[in-house]
């Protein structure tokens, strides 16, 4: 079941994705060879909690085993997503670490990721982390009322695979709300013109999950971590958008992040 949301509830989704940005960004600041994922899991929910919302991912049911115990998911080089906090896995220089951020705000959820650099990557990584951001740009450009969520995935995929990278197909993009998790599904790979008709109203998830190597990927025992089958890097970018008089509305931001970004590198 697909629900279109009202002006007011788009304002809504924009306030809960608001905070995610500025914990991405808080995040941000954080990141340096030495940090471990659990000081940055806890920066984050503090974070999240003094401004009122509860931090999605936390607790977050899995089908396969045990609650989510992070309040964001940190994925370092080879992990793709759904990487868990722990004081164990300490960044290092050249590492990259995907930080995926939920909140939910007044009933209504945020939903964004963004790949970071630890100290100088080499440039065939930061080039895969380059690739996958302009994808996800290229499926919100062909986010538009009357167009189809295909047009998103086809968008996405092509941009990618032509550097050659390889698309995570076990994961997807979503629709999002009340719940984070709503139809339709957003899959980063399809053919133009498949799928549901984009409307106004429609609020999704597009988050683009790009291999160095091939696509393929598997869980780890704790049944959350997921890896590339082949050990290569990966990389993710997620913003939420609301389709809005017709064109994407970008409710998350990367422009704190970027900012951030720009006077380290
Ligand atoms: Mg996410
Ligand atoms: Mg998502």
């Amino acid at each position: 079941m697909v629900y279109l949301k009202t002006e007011d509830e788009i304002e809504l989704m924009r306030a809960a994705n608001r905070l995610v940005a500025e914990t991405l960004a808080e995040v941000a600041r954080a990141i340096r060879p030495g940090v471990s994922t659990a000081q940055l899991d806890r920066l984050a929910e503090t974070f999240i909690r003094d401004h009122g919302a509860e931090p999605t991912f936390k607790g977050f049911p899995n089908p396969y085993g045990g609650p989510f115990p992070g309040s964001i998911c940190t994925s370092v080089n080879e992990v793709v997503v759904h990487g868990v906090p722990s004081e164990d896995v300490i960044l290092k220089d050249g590492d990259i670490i995907s930080v995926d951020c939920g909140t939910l705000l007044n009933g209504y959820n945020g939903d964004s990721c963004y790949t970071f650099q630890v100290g100088e990557v080499k440039p065939e990584v930061k080039q895969l982390l380059a690739t996958t951001k302009e994808s996800l740009y290229k499926g919100i450009e062909a986010a538009i009322a009357g167009r189809r969520i295909g047009d998103i995935s086809h968008a996405v995929q092509s941009h990618c695979q032509a550097q050659g990278y390889g698309v995570v197909r076990e994961f997807v993009g979503h629709g999002i709300g009340k719940e984070m998790h709503e139809d339709p599904q957003v899959p980063n790979y399809g053919r133009r013109g498949s799928g549901m008709v984009i409307r106004n109203g429609l609020c999704i998830a597009i988050e683009p999950m790009i291999t160095m190597g091939g696509y393929k990927v598997y869980m780890m025992p704790d049944k959350w971590t997921i890896k590339t089958r082949d050990g290569k890097p990966a990389a993710h970018f997620e913003h939420t958008i609301a389709i809005h008089h017709g064109k994407a509305d970008i409710l998350s931001s990367f422009e704190d992040i970027e900012r951030i970004e720009a006077s380290r590198y």
